[in-house]
């Protein structure tokens, strides 16, 4: 029985702060024509980053060739890549003086190379002009390619994150189009690298038990991935996947000391946790003796 048929428990009530920098992320971002997933992806924390001065762009487009059930972006056909989009996200990092900025993008599966060669043009532009910054990127699982996520770590992003979602069990109605292992995959390779931190994320309340959850932390951490975040996924619309349940803040404490436990250098477990929340904050975590 989905649970979001019953009103929200206290502890997913959000005040949306305002003021800040919200008005000048918002203004910059329409200048230079950028999407960013947090109004594409309808995340609750928005209002808080923004006034924080705090975004994670969203490059090539906002429409996706996948329809996963949990997301709120558009899916589509996207329109061609657009080559001054790297240039304006350079812009759009230095204007808000960022020392660390996360960029992902929607799954680009009509590209040959799914957007990695994109990614590393994104990565090189922003560290051309904002010296010092960190870059983590959130990218697709590149349909398996290894020659993919090798462009993109060729670009030297401090993290290299790729979120596995949700347990094995339910990617075929969460995720239809990507697929488990091939996404552990990617992960290990990306950590047999060894230039960037791995990070991973997943989704509670889409129906998984607590075995399963533990399993997809154990299978993390012997992929390399040393940084993960949980959060209490919210349905965008009645079209998307059910809450299946609202798990309460003892859980992921719970889930979260697990996760110490078993070596993850950072952990974030939150009901509100999104893979970018104070992003900066836990890479710097994560690079902790
Ligand atoms: S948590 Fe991430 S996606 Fe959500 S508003 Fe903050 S930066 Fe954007």
């Amino acid at each position: 029985m989905p649970a979001d048929h019953l009103p929200k428990p206290p502890w997913l009530k959000k005040r949306l702060p305002s003021g800040g920098t919200l008005a000048q992320v918002e203004q910059g971002l329409r200048q230079r024509q950028l999407h960013t997933i947090c109004e594409e992806g309808m995340c609750p924390n928005r209002g808080e980053c923004f006034s924080q001065g705090v975004a994670t762009l969203l490059v090539m487009g906002n429409t996706c060739t996948r329809n996963c059930s949990f997301c709120a972006v558009a899916s589509g056909r996207p329109a061609p890549l657009d080559p001054g989009e790297p240039e304006r996200v350079a812009q759009e990092v230095a204007a808000l003086g960022l020392k660390f900025v996360v960029i992902t993008s929607v799954t680009r599966d009509d590209l040959p190379d799914g957007g990695a060669g994109h990614f590393a043009e994104v990565t090189r532009a922003v560290k051309q002009i904002n010296l010092g910054v960190g870059v983590e990127l959130l990218v697709p699982d590149f349909q398996g390619s290894a020659p993919a996520l090798d462009t993109v770590l060729a670009a030297e992003p401090e993290v290299l994150a790729h979120n596995l979602e949700t347990v094995p069990r339910l990617y075929s109605e969460v995720r239809p189009q990507a697929d488990y292992q091939r996404s552990l995959d990617l992960l290990v390779r990306a950590a047999d690298q060894g230039g960037a931190a791995v990070k991973s994320g997943i989704m509670l309340g889409l129906g998984e038990e607590p075995r399963e959850v533990e399993r997809v932390l154990t299978d993390l951490r012997e992929a390399g991935c040393s940084l993960i975040t949980l959060g209490q996924y919210l349905r965008p619309s009645a079209g998307h996947h059910p809450v299946i349940e609202y798990v309460t803040p003892e859980v992921f404490t719970d889930y979260g000391r697990l996760a110490r436990q078993m070596g993850f250098a950072a952990v974030a477990s939150e009901p509100f946790v999104r893979s970018s929340y104070l992003a900066e904050h836990y890479y710097r975590q994560s690079l902790e003796p």
